[in-house]
């Protein structure tokens, strides 16, 4: 049984992983030692504002982040019953896709949730922190590793290094522990979707706005997504999703950071982009958001390469590092329950020599992941073939896909006892099955309309 654990990444998976473990293994293993190095400093957040499907809210809410959450005033985020759907040129409403039941109860106990990314990871931070047997170090980048028959090492860009005896890559889709150690050559791909996104602060708007909480509007090309983050309704996240070229990806990523005229013209271009797909909508609001709305922000959405390696003796790929799909926002549930299940294998086949856990998880996993990257790309394929934005509904609305009968279950403390993952609650579908839900319905609306 591991005692020393390394975590490559701080983000959803790779703190979701920490506090699982500390959970599962604390109370028989002595002396247990989870690290978390993350390449980032500690204030660097990412932009903009994630959506939680039930599903994903429902593992958080069992590592106890959710609760954390909770406690952040209004930087909890909001709850989402529904999302309104708009068509752009018909400049009407579409309908609404709701997470609730006829009663308006959540699936399983929980609705959708729209959070700021950087407070869920302040509570998530705050979580992993509380625990005794975990350290988060940031400003540690991890540049390569090597293995031997006893332990694993990390060397990271300051020249230091570190050894443990068993690593968890949970860097993300550029993932350094996959691309240098575990599968040296498996690289990212841009997926040719990005979001270009922005906040606004909506005292500055004037038109009232048509929706409650979170709204999508379709338009031929691209969709727009705007949604509340605060219970006072006072900070709107914008984001239109839309087709970008590789070579502007390319040309927007080689930029100078510092070059304060370089960004703003990127930030110009990023508007224009988004003024010439949304900026002429018969909605007045839509006009007025982006009329408003500066300091747009390009976030090229890249996949990983299907089937590549997961696992070698000693490390494990976790998250997006092994499995990042075409955009489906679904994937920081399949983040956290990553972690939950590795953490419950783990405290449940104590004597198992780890490349068979890693199997072991594997075989649980893969087929899993496998058909949900299968159901985004068709539908993303099929959708850049058509020129439009995914047409099948029933893909999309898949749930997150829970292993039939596996190992795990709430918070095992006893190695040996084998329980049950709970079943998937429900549909987890948020925004951007919504695109793929509606794209047909915002085709018959521009239709109806002559457009
Ligand atoms: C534009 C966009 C919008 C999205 N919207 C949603 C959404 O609404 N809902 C949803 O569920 N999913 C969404 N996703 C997907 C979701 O963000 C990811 O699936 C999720 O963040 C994966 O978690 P992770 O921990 O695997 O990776 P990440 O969250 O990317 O975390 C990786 C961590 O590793 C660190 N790191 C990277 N390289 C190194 C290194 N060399 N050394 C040390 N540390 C390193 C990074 O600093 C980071 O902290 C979206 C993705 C994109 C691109």
């Amino acid at each position: 049984m591991p005692r020393d654990i390394l975590i490559v990444g701080a983000g959803i998976a790779g703190l979701a992983s920490a506090i699982a473990i500390s959970d599962e293994l604390s109370s028989f293993i002595p002396n247990l030692n989870i690290s978390v190095y993350d390449g980032a400093s500690e204030s660097t957040t990412s932009g903009g504002a994630i959506s939680l499907t039930p599903v994903a809210q429902r593992y958080l809410d069992e590592l106890g982040i959710l609760s954390e959450l909770n406690q952040m005033g209004d930087r909890a985020g909001i709850e989402v019953d529904a999302i309104d759907l708009f068509s752009v040129r018909a400049g009407r409403r579409l309908g609404p896709l709701r997470f609730t039941d006829e009663n308006g109860n959540g699936y399983g106990g929980y609705k959708g949730r729209r959070v700021l990314r950087s407070a869920l990871s302040e509570a998530m931070l705050a979580v992993a922190r509380n625990l005794p047997n975990v350290s988060v170090h940031y400003d540690m980048k991890l540049v390569g590793g090597s293995t031997t028959a006893e332990n694993v090492s990390l060397q990271f860009e300051d020249g230091s290094t570190v050894t443990g005896d068993l690593v968890l890559g949970c860097d993300g889709v550029h993932s350094a522990t996959r691309t240098k150690i575990v599968d040296p050559g498996n690289r990212s791909e841009y997926t040719g979707i990005s979001f270009i996104q922005s906040m606004t602060d909506t005292r500055s708007l004037t038109t009232p706005m048509p929706f409650n909480q979170t709204a999508v509007h379709l338009a031929r090309h691209s969709s727009l997504l705007t949604s509340y983050c605060d219970p006072k309704h006072e900070k709107l996240f914008v984001a239109a999703i839309v087709r970008v070229s590789e070579l502007l990806i390319e040309k927007y990523q080689t930029m100078p950071g510092t070059d304060v005229s370089v960004q703003n013209n990127m930030r110009m271009s990023m508007r224009y982009l988004v003024r010439a797909q949304f900026g002429m909508s018969c909605l007045p609001y839509i006009r007025e958001i982006i009329d408003r709305t500066e300091n747009w922000m390009l976030y090229p959405v890249y996949q990983v390469r299907q089937r590549g390696k997961w696992h070698t003796d000693k490390i494990l790929l976790l998250g997006d590092a092994a499995h990042a799909m075409p955009p489906r926002d679904e994937s920081a549930a399949y983040a956290v329950e990553d972690a939950i299940i590795f953490a419950k294998l783990l405290a449940q086949n104590p004597d198992t020599p780890l490349p068979r856990l890693f199997e072991e998880y594997e075989d649980l996993r893969r087929g899993l992941v496998n058909k949900a990257f299968d159901a985004s790309r068709r539908l993303w394929q099929s959708d850049l073939d058509k020129g439009l934005f995914p047409g099948q509904t029933r893909d999309l609305m898949s749930p997150v896909h829970l292993p039939p009968n596996s190992c795990v279950g709430k918070r095992a403390t006893q190695p040996t006892t084998k329980t049950k993952l709970p079943a998937p609650t429900h549909e987890s579908f948020s925004d951007l099955s919504v695109y793929s839900l509606t794209s047909d319905l915002g085709r018959t609306a521009d239709a109806t309309n002559g457009d």
